[in-house]
């Protein structure tokens, strides 16, 4: 079956006339589709689009706009099941897992159509008599949103619908690995109500996401995906001063005290570690373990590990996907090889995974290294994929020296049962979401989500925090009092 973009409330081919598949990361025999091989003719297309429908739509009171939204989640919620299945078999991950994807658009979908009756701004006291002064949130235009493979629903939702919300419209541009996805969430968004031209859909590749970052008449570019990518999409948008609103890498830790319940602490880096394959921003690649009980929690961990079920999502049995494609897969072969090289030591997988049920997928077994430091780039650089460096520690100072000393500063956590070292290491670690307990993954979604460092440039998506992102302040003053009155200047008289 071939789908098409979605450009000013019509579905229409590439004017390319060409296409590209789309194939199950577990069973390479099973196409789901094929998608439009855009060009930058379709962008400007779908950016034209947009920019006409702005007009009308930032002039939609918020509360009607947030209705169709309303709408949007219910549809979203009633067929969860559904895209869940298409998701697990265009990216891989579990079943279960991509169902949290799907109710992750349904709880932010709910969350911003909510803000429609909120929208806060200020009002203030004015410095002078008969003045009134206040501060809206205006809608800045057309927004781009450019989008990774790895939350194929959640990541779309938690930009587009913040956009819409705030008056802008949209031009989205999701990942190549992930098509059907996003184009069951934007066929909701029509079926909801949301008139043409304000959400367009271009797939494709760099030379659509190119013109996102470029065209003059984008306000706001959206973008999660990795580091090198986010750098040049900033470097493109600055010359044009666009809000530029990046989410990138990660290279997240879980520190492990002394004093930690190691059960508990296991647990949480298997689901961080290896949880949608290890392809989550936020994935536990590192675990920084006191001395004191490193030889317990190894022990513990690399024996479940081994026992993790890897194979197709769809088999409810199964907890590790298949890497969402051969350029991934090979990535975490690389990595494998280079962490033996540099002496750290293998204590469980460290294979590709290729016979019987594996044939014809990328998949990897689970894959832990003990005796990691610091400096080794398994445990500075992003691997994406079933690996996790275990690392030792003497002390919290220590762990969180070796927490906070990579280039990126998505999450962290920490595992102990006293509140001091818990409290210490909130304040510490130099990163945007911070667990207690608990793995570094499980952000929800009316909290603001993003990263310090190389991981972000200082924007938040979720919470009320994308407001900003996807709105600009107003300062308004209103003067009744039927003369010249001179902020900072008439005030001495009164
Ligand atoms: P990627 O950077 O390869 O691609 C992201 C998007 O950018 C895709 O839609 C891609 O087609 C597009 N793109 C590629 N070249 C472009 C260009 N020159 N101009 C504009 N757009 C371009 O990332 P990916 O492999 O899809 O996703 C994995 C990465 O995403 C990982 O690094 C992961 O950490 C990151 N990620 C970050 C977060 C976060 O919130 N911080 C969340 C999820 C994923």
């Amino acid at each position: 079956m071939t789908f098409n973009n979605y450009i000013d409330g019509r579905w229409v081919p590439s004017r390319s006339g060409k296409v590209f598949e789309n194939r199950n990361p577990a069973d390479q025999r099973d196409l789901i589709g094929l998608f439009q091989e855009s060009t930058p003719e379709d962008a400007s297309d779908a950016i034209a689009a947009a920019a006409r429908a702005y007009r009308s739509w930032r002039l939609v009171p918020a509360p009607r706009r947030a209705e169709i939204l309303f709408r949007a989640a219910q549809i979203i919620a009633d067929r969860k099941e559904a895209f869940a299945h298409d998701m697990t078999r265009e990216m891989g991950k579990v079943l279960e897992e991509a169902r949290g994807d799907v109710q992750e658009a349904v709880d932010m979908t709910y969350f911003m159509a909510g803000e429609g009756r909120r929208l806060y701004g200020q009002t203030v006291p004015s410095e002078l008599p008969n003045k009134f002064a206040m501060s809206i949130r205006q809608p800045v235009g057309v927004c781009s949103v450019i989008t990774p493979w790895n939350f194929p629903m959640a990541i779309p939702s938690w930009k587009i619908v913040p956009a819409l919300v705030c008056g802008n419209t949209v031009v989205f541009k999701p990942a190549s690995l992930t098509p059907m996805s996003a184009i069951n969430f934007v066929r909701v968004l029509e079926e909801a109500g949301v008139p043409a031209g304000v959400v367009n859909l271009v797939t494709g590749g760099p030379e659509v996401g190119t013109v996102l970052a470029t065209h003059p008449d984008i306000s706001v570019v959206s973008f999660t995906g990795s580091t090198a990518v986010g750098r040049i999409v900033n470097q493109h948008a600055a010359s044009s001063f666009k809000k530029v609103h990046l989410e990138m890498g990660g290279k997240n830790v879980v520190m492990i005290m002394d004093d930690a319940r190691l059960d508990l602490a296991v647990e949480g880096c298997l689901w961080g570690g290896f949880g949608t394959t290890g392809q989550r921003c936020t994935a536990a690649s590192r675990v920084v373990v006191h001395e004191k009980v490193y030889d317990a929690f190894v022990e513990q961990f690399v024996a479940r590990a081994k026992g993790l079920r890897v194979g197709n999502g769809l088999d409810a049995s199964v907890q590790v996907g298949p890497s969402v494609s051969e350029g991934q897969l090979s990535t975490v072969v690389t990595y494998v090889g280079i962490g033996r090289t540099e002496g750290a030591r293998l204590l469980a997988g460290g294979h590709r995974l290729a016979d019987g049920e594996y044939a014809n997928g990328f998949f990897h077994e689970p894959t832990v290294f003990g005796d990691v430091t610091p400096s080794m780039r398994i445990a500075q650089e992003e691997i994406f994929g079933p690996v996790v460096a275990v690392m030792r520690c003497r002390s919290l100072e220590d762990a969180v020296a070796i927490g906070n000393g990579v280039e990126y500063g998505l999450s962290a956590s920490i595992y102990t049962r006293d509140v001091d070292q818990a409290f210490a290491a909130m304040r510490d670690m130099y990163t945007g979401i911070f667990y207690v307990n608990a793995p570094t993954i499980g952000a929800e979604v009316h909290l603001p989500f993003g990263g310090t460092k190389a991981t972000g440039n200082g924007h938040r998506e979720a919470g009320t925090a994308a407001l900003d992102v996807f709105s600009e302040w107003k300062s308004i003053y209103v003067d009744f009092s039927g003369r010249l009155q001179r902020a900072q200047i008439d005030t001495e008289n009164l």
